[in-house]
């Protein structure tokens, strides 16, 4: 039994939160999304089966720090302090922390003094623990972003701080909910490795190159993402 992560493995492991749509979410005994199409043609490339594992989405970078999975792709965003621990592959997606609130807010996007919910463990729960978006009077941390979502339809909080494209959905799929842009702060979406996998960190990127040069990338973005 070779482990996970070794370069004869015919197997590429990834792990996600499939939580996060348009970019992973479950769909009947399967997965759905950007990532799962994009992470599916890389496999292709490079002549390996997609296993896809879901977990929460602070297990994402700790199962790719213990070798038990080999990718972690879930919209996870390029920070200076996950850099510490693992390799990301170059950018595939930009995006922006936005801010959701009822219908009737009058929110100018100064987040002070009010009950703000974020997924745990996500850019959005840190940036309003920073306090980037004033000092808020509690931060709710959910597992999911859509129970975060579901919490300020019923009045349970006063805001939600979650990436651009999963809110729309999000906001779609609740009524009474609107998205201030206001406040955003721009971001980068890459794969996360281990510091230990330089072959397949250059093998990812030579696939996420021919992906881009083939538009390929954006097909599979546009499949998913009505401008
Ligand atoms: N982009 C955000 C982050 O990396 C959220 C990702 C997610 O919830 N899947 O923290």
């Amino acid at each position: 039994c070779s482990s996970s992560g070794s370069a004869e493995s015919d197997k590429l492991i990834m792990a996600t939160n499939a939580e996060f749509p348009p970019f992973e979410s479950k769909s009947g005994d399967g997965f759905v999304g950007i990532d799962i199409d994009i992470m599916n043609a890389v496999a292709k490339k490079l002549g390996k089966e997609l296993v896809v594992e879901d977990m929460e989405f602070d297990s994402i970078i700790p199962a790719i720090t213990s070798g038990k999975a080999d990718v972690g792709a879930a919209g996870i965003t390029v920070t200076d302090e996950r850099k510490e621990e693992v390799n990301f592959s170059d950018p595939y997606a930009n995006a922006i922390q936005v801010i959701i609130v009822r219908e009737d807010s009058t929110n100018n996007g100064d987040l002070t003094g009010l009950k703000v919910g974020v997924q745990q463990g996500t850019t959005g729960d840190t940036f309003v623990d920073w306090g980037n978006f004033g000092e808020v009077a509690s931060l709710e941390r959910y597992s999911k972003g859509f129970e975060a979502v579901q919490a300020l339809a019923q009045g349970k909080i006063d805001a939600v701080v979650i990436d651009n494209e999963p809110a729309k959905v999000f906001v779609e799929e609740n009524e009474g909910l609107k998205i201030l842009e206001s406040g955003s702060i721009s971001e980068e979406y890459a794969l996360a490795l281990s510091k230990n996998n330089d072959a397949l960190l250059a093998d990812i990127n030579k696939a996420i190159q021919e992906l881009k040069d083939s538009g390929e990338l954006q097909q599979i973005i546009d499949k998913y993402i009505a401008e």
